[in-house]
């Protein structure tokens, strides 16, 4: 094959696996990632530096360690796409054109779309792990609980790791149990989902977590504005006739999850999808191809394939655009499909974890000979020693 130039938008956990896996397939590939930050995340652990048992500054290396060596990386962000023109234009001015493009700059944390929040995060006791310099106050936060009403938030859009909302509420909650205080906590859990999970056989056992923790939980709600020195949130309800209503909790603690999208500068361009509230990219669901422009193609949290947004959803997404973006290059059939897997490790309190994994069709599709459903301790071992290993030396090489 001649030698053919890949456009990478995007220098995270997708676009940096690929990036890996192409050149261990085809080491002549012309390979640019396009990535402006100097530093890379492991956001899965911010769960676990939220409940004190991760260390921050564990979660962040420098993104050059991670791009492969015969790549070039191009320390610039992409403002626009000229797909009829095979190209992409940056910030600084500076175009680049390609063969083949991969789009993966992930999703945006829309925090003005809750009034006041961004104003009150990071004090007056309102946190979130959705940011990498917020989950130590989190953490803080939940230690230094004395009791009152703790309010947990998840918004109606699709999210990055929908377990995120909940996982923290279950820890926080086992940690006040330990502390003999759980009693003097009013705990509750404000949803836009209208259930704890969508698969049955998972939702089962996070049932009966709520009730033992005694959650209440409000589903199918929008949370609309916080303040912080008032402390009270407010969201919105549909009443029995349907009608939304208006209703405001008083809190002592919160933990907020912002409603999400895809990034302004995807929502704007010819890739997003025209029906997609959100904007994400619009690509056939199985073949991760752009549905409209062959030579591109999309994963990670920027897609609109109606996946649950992982990292786990992305290692079975990145050999599928790997094996279909050479298929492409070579002009045969795009063959390569995505089944919609993703996996969301839930612990239930400290030391035991339900590892949910499911597809498409919200079926359970368990790598392990036990019943996930279950919270078990080899499961928060996994989570909380195994995976991060394997993110850093095995996924982010591409050999994972
Ligand atoms: C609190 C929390 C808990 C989570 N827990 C889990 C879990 O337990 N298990 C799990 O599998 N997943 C979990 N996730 C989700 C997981 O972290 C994401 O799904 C994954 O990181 C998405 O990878 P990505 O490559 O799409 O995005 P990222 O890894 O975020 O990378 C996107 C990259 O694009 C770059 N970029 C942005 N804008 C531009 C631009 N204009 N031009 C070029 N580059 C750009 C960014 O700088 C970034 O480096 C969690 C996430 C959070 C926040």
């Amino acid at each position: 094959m001649p030698v053919k130039k890949i456009i990478i938008v995007g220098g995270g956990n997708a676009g940096l696996s690929v990036a890996a896996q192409l050149l261990a397939k085809e080491k002549d590939l012309q390979i640019s990632i396009i990535e402006p930050s100097e530093k890379h995340y492991y956001q899965p652990a911010w769960t676990l530096v939220g409940a004190g048992i991760f260390d921050i500054n564990k979660t962040v290396r420098n993104e050059v360690d991670f791009i492969p060596s015969k790549a070039t990386w191009i320390k610039d962000a992409v403002e626009s796409f000229v797909p009829d023109e095979n190209k992409v234009v940056c910030k600084s001015g500076a175009a680049y054109s390609y063969d083949a493009m991969v789009v993966c700059p992930s999703i945006q944390l829309d925090w003005n779309k809750i009034q006041g929040c961004k104003e009150t995060l990071g004090k007056n006791n309102v946190s979130s792990n959705y940011a990498f310099d917020m989950a130590p106050y989190t953490w803080e936060l939940i230690k230094n609980f004395k009791g009152g009403t703790a309010i947990f938030t998840n918004p109606t859009s699709p999210i990055k790791c929908g377990g995120a909302p909940h996982k923290i509420m279950y820890l926080a909650c086992d940690y006040w149990r330990k502390q003999g205080i759980l009693d003097k906590c009013d705990v509750h859990y404000l949803s836009g989902a209208g259930a704890i999970f969508a698969v049955k056989e998972y939702a089962a056992t996070l049932v009966e977590v709520v009730k033992k923790d005694n959650i209440k939980t409000h589903f199918s709600v929008n949370v609309t504005a916080i303040d912080g020195t008032g402390k009270t949130i407010q969201y919105e309800e549909k009443d029995k006739e349907g009608i939304t209503v208006k209703k405001e909790l008083k809190f002592d603690l919160c933990h907020i999850v912002p409603p999400q999208s895809a990034p302004d500068f995807i929502k704007s361009s010819p890739l997003a999808d025209p029906k997609n509230t959100y904007g994400y990219v619009d690509v056939n669901k199985n073949t991760l191809q752009h549905k409209i422009y062959p030579n591109i193609f999309a994963l990670g949290d920027c897609t609109n394939a109606p996946c649950s947004k992982t990292g786990a959803a992305i290692r079975k997404q990145a050999p599928v655009v790997v094996e279909n973006v050479l298929s492409f290059l070579k002009e045969q059939q795009v063959a390569g499909e995505y089944t919609g897997y993703s996996a969301c490790p839930i612990p239930t309190e400290y030391g035991k974890l339900m590892l949910a994994e499911f597809d498409y069709t919200n079926t359970p599709t368990m790598t392990f000979p036990i019943n996930q459903a279950k919270p078990n301790w080899a499961m928060w071992i996994l989570k909380v020693k195994v995976l991060p290993w394997l993110y850093w030396h095995k996924i982010l090489r591409g050999t994972a």
